[in-house]
């Protein structure tokens, strides 16, 4: 089994991507949007696990977090107190032949050097700041006083809401709220796939503590985020921290270390663990003249409470899942892609498929084994889907490459104990087909090994649970 060489991994992920529904460039029929994608059918399910195992490990498994849901459109008063309005900018060249703009700490040193366009060799300006908020207006005057943003981050919301979520639960410090999020950010040069876009999700945490117990609040997020990423299936010897330095770190920030992963297009950050002192909830409370200190009972004392922020961009999960789970090997003397995710994360746990689709026999069996796996996985992350699209190399094919873990087939055996052994059967499967199993058994077939065992339905949920356990 081998890891694909890095070269054109990306286009292999990109193409399959959209070959198998999980992710479209969005607009493709207009031809596209710069820096947008949607998510298909399986990419949906594989995001959203991804984002529900960060829910329980960072909301409900906890008793000190508690979760938000908060408006996009941002009011441009919150975003000039937080410091956005003024500096939430990247430096920006732009050609002076061709007038495409870059982003200039991204752009080739050597050319750089040369003040020459990456695209035509013409003449590059000066840096010029520039704001990555998409704008907008509320309300049906376009004047300066309707002016609003897309939140830029999903933390505001957070901080907006802190004196609402301490008088309604008063709860002990340290104590953090978190949501789960779109923010926008008009990025100068969206690429690389889901890696920089326009249009985002992330998954933060704003963790309040007193002052002095930042450093140990700091540590315990840190390994959450570490356990995080063992817990999704992301290669953990390709993520590497930064400490990133003053100059380098956002206007808040008193200490940030970005969790890198290596991208086929270079080490990236993947996350981020800030400090951002008491720098919001201080702007927030000055410029909307409310009083957002906490009032800690045990001293008496009126405190405003410093936060950590864990910050985890779910495209970039996607992203660096995928690529840690992108697998080629060869099987049955023929080439095979399969996605090696975690089965908590795949968009179908178990697939169940009828050998033959014309046999009406055969579905039915398959359909009574599809539906007792449905209501035994019913209240679980597992999802149970019915396969009979093609011949059954073609559905393994499919099912590997969306990750499935299990495949589970229904043939002559399962419905009736054939009188003498067909080698016709075992040249459809392509393997034994297990005919010696008996009555009422199926095939389940292990994605990662290919390897095909025969397990009677009455043991198969047990099996399979055993399995996923
Ligand atoms: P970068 O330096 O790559 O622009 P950043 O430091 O601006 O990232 P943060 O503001 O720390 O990013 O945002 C927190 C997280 O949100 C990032 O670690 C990343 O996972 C995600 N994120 C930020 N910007 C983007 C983007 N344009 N596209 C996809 N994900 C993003």
């Amino acid at each position: 089994m081998t890891k694909e060489p890095q070269d054109n991994l990306m286009e292999k992920i990109v193409a399959l991507c959209k070959r198998r529904g999980f992710i479209y460039p969005s607009f493709d029929i207009y031809g596209g949007l710069a820096g947008f994608y949607d998510y298909g059918p399986y990419g949906l399910a594989l995001k959203k696990n991804i984002e529900n195992l960060w829910w329980k490990q960072f909301v409900t498994d906890r008793e000190d977090v508690f979760g938000v849901d908060t408006v996009e459109v941002t009011k441009k008063e919150v975003l000039e107190a937080s410091g956005h309005v003024g500096g939430f900018a990247d430096p920006m060249v732009t050609c002076e032949k061709c007038k495409k703009r870059f982003r200039a700490d991204s752009l080739d040193q050597a050319r750089d050097k040369q003040g020459k366009c990456p695209e035509c060799g013409g003449k590059l300006g000066e840096p010029k700041q520039f704001n990555m908020m998409l704008k907008t207006h509320v309300g049906a005057s376009e004047d300066d006083a309707s002016v609003a943003y897309l939140r830029p981050e999903t933390a505001q919301g957070i901080f907006t809401n802190f004196k609402n979520v301490v008088d309604s639960f008063h709860p002990k410090l340290s104590f953090g709220i978190a949501q789960i999020g779109k923010a926008f950010r008009n990025e100068i040069a969206p690429r690389d796939f889901l890696f920089r876009v326009r249009e985002l999700e992330q998954m933060e945490v704003e963790y309040f503590v007193k002052e002095g117990e930042w450093k140990p609040a700091f540590e315990m997020w840190r390994k959450e985020i570490h356990s995080f990423i063992t817990a999704i299936g992301i290669d953990g010897n390709k993520v590497s921290e930064l400490e990133v330095a003053e100059a380098d770190r956002a206007h808040y920030s008193k200490r940030t270390i970005d969790f890198e992963f290596e991208f086929p297009f270079g080490r990236k950050e993947l996350y981020g663990l800030a400090y951002r002192t008491d720098y919001d909830l201080k702007n927030h409370a000055t410029a909307s003249g409310v009083d957002l200190s906490y009032m800690d009972e045990e001293t008496k004392e009126k405190i405003v409470p410093h936060v950590i922020e864990p910050s985890l961009g779910v495209g970039r999960s996607f992203l660096a899942v995928l690529l840690s789970a992108y697998t080629e090997d060869e099987m049955n003397g023929e080439k095979r892609v399969f996605l090696k995710l975690k089965p908590a994360l795949a968009p179908i746990t178990v697939a169940v498929f009828p050998l033959l689709k014309n046999k009406p026999e055969l579905v039915a069996k398959a359909r009574e084994v599809f539906n007792l796996l449905r209501s035994t996985f019913r209240d679980t992350r597992y999802t149970v889907a019915f396969d009979d699209n093609g011949n059954i190399g073609k559905r393994y094919r499919r099912q590997d490459e969306i990750g499935t873990p299990f495949c589970v087939t229904v043939d002559f055996d399962t419905i009736e104990k054939p009188a003498q052994p067909d080698a016709r059967l075992n040249d459809i499967v392509g393997q034994d087909s297990g005919r010696s199993g008996g009555d009422q058994s199926v095939t389940v077939r292990d994605r990662d090994t290919g390897k095909q065992e025969r397990v009677t339905i009455s043991d198969l949920t047990e099996k399979i649970k055993s399995v996923l356990s």
